[in-house]
This record gives C-alpha cells, structure tokens and sequence, in this order.
C-alpha cells in the first residue's frame, strides 16, 4: 500500500508529465470508484487541462484548470500510470482511463479501496475522507512542540497513533519501522511515557525516514507514472528484514505481531520500557 513517500514520488512525477494536457476522453470501468455519477464525472472532465500535482497524506491531488481537483486514493496495490496512444486497457484491471491531447493515456488500477473522487476546486477541507487526515508530517509547521501537543493527554501504543491517518498523515507499516527503529521506540510504548528527548527523536525519525522514501524514489513495488520502481527496500535499516543484524549493534532483528500489523525491531535498540539506549 503506497505511503506518503511513495505517493510523493508519483505526485511529483505526475506534475512533470501532465501540466498543462487536456482530457479528451474519458473511460469508466469501476463506477463506483467514483464521488459523482459516471455522466457527471466524464463531462465535468473531458476539456480540462492538469495545472499541477501534489500528495495529501496517502492521496494525490491533481488539480484541473478552472473548477475541478481530482483526487486518486490507490488503497491496496494500486498504481496510475502513463501509456501510449495504441496500448489497450485489461477492463478487468484498470478502474478509471483518461485520454490526454499528445495521444498519451492515463490508466488507474488498484485492487481494492480505491478511488478517484473529483471535488470543487478549493474544497478540499470539506471533502468527507480529505478533511479527516492529520497533518502532513513534512511541512514547516511539523515542530517538535507540534508533536508533543499532538500526543498531550493521548495513552495507547505510538504505533497505533503513527498509523492512524486523522493523527499523522501518510505513515503506513513500510516506513513506520525504521521510523520506531531511529527513534529507538519499540512499537507497544506506550504515548503518555514518552519524553521530550523521545519525542524530539520520534520527530526527527518521522522526517528522516520520509525524506529517505522520497530521495530513494518509493518503495518496493511502488512506482511514478513511468513506471520507475521505489529504491527504498535497498535502504530498509529493520522493517522486513527479520534475522538479520541491526546496523546499529549487531542484535538480530525480530519480528513481532502488534495488533493486526507486523513489527520488524531491534529488541535491544527497541526497549518496551524506559531504559535508556544512549
Ligand atoms: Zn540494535
């Protein structure tokens, strides 16, 4: 499932190979991917140009000239992707297909949860799934202090907060493990123990980690829109690569079931508890 590096890395990609293509032509294969009956949406489209791209969270946000922002969720395994002017679309694979004015087409797939939701232009804090997401971990206003008032008064384990898109958005269990692993949390710490020095690591952990996914273009099996895969899976310090060492001191790295997600930690870089690993 993409992350917000992921998600970036296509925005960005997006942005550069769709400023300023017009839609001419419009193919539906899974209405109900769609915010707005199948008509509605097609007309409401076809004419208009892409301005520019960009990610909210785990969305891209692609805004049309004049009236309309069109908003991609990809969920589970899901990609958009440029293909030339004969290539024909699987029905059975592809959800939504846009023709654009050089010939090119833009096909949008994912198996599940997905959507392509076209909203009003400037409206996107009132869309009911947008206007749910947290803040985005990577803009200026994501301090420290920001964090800190973010978890006051919150109990439970960081995971569940990390992975929870109307607390922090755009963090999925790819990236959270090195996130925890740089911070030297274990994943079931629990928020209310959690001290400034930890807090002011967790921030910078969240940063670093998200910035790497973006330098190293995604992760595995995660692509932009020409189709370049992520290189991030060959920088993972511990998610997913249980039994080997930790790059920091050696210990094998273990594997652990929390809640309905899997964790990859150091159990001695990662104390449940408030040891300290200075
Ligand atoms: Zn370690």
């Amino acid at each position: 499932m993409p992350e917000l590096p992921d998600i970036f890395v296509l925005a960005r990609s997006m942005d550069q190979a769709l400023c300023g293509r017009s839609i001419t032509g419009v193919k539906i294969y899974q209405p109900k991917c769609l915010n707005l009956p199948e008509e509605e949406f097609c007309r409401a489209v076809i004419g208009h140009a892409f301005h520019r791209a960009r990610h909210r969270g785990k969305w891209v946000i692609a805004d049309l000239n004049r009236d309309w922002t069109l908003a991609f969720n990809l969920g589970m395994g899901g990609e958009v992707r440029l293909h030339g002017a004969t290539e024909i679309p699987n029905p059975q694979r592809e959800r939504v297909v846009l023709y654009l004015d050089n010939g090119q087409q833009l096909w949008t797939h994912f198996w599940w949860f997905g959507h392509v939701h076209l909203i009003p232009l400037g409206e996107l804090n009132v869309h009911p799934l947008l206007a749910r997401l947290g803040p985005e971990p990577l803009v200026a206003d994501f301090t420290p202090q920001k964090l800190e008032e973010m978890l006051r008064g919150k109990r439970g384990a960081i995971k569940k907060y990390l992975l929870d898109q109307s607390f922090i958005a755009g963090i999925g269990n790819v990236y959270i493990q090195d996130i925890l692993w740089y911070a030297r949390l274990h994943p079931l710490r629990t928020v209310n123990t959690l001290d400034q020095a930890d807090i002011e690591r967790l921030h910078n952990a969240i940063q670093y980690v998200l910035s790497e996914g973006i330098r190293w273009g995604g992760g595995p099996r995660e692509y932009d829109v020409w189709g370049n895969e992520g290189h991030y899976a060959e920088h993972l310090q511990v998610g997913y690569q249980t039994g080997k060492p930790c790059p920091a001191c050696g210990t094998v790295i273990e594997e652990l079931r929390v809640g309905s997600t899997t964790s990859y930690i150091c159990p001695c870089c990662q104390k449940l508890g408030k040891e300290k690993n200075e």
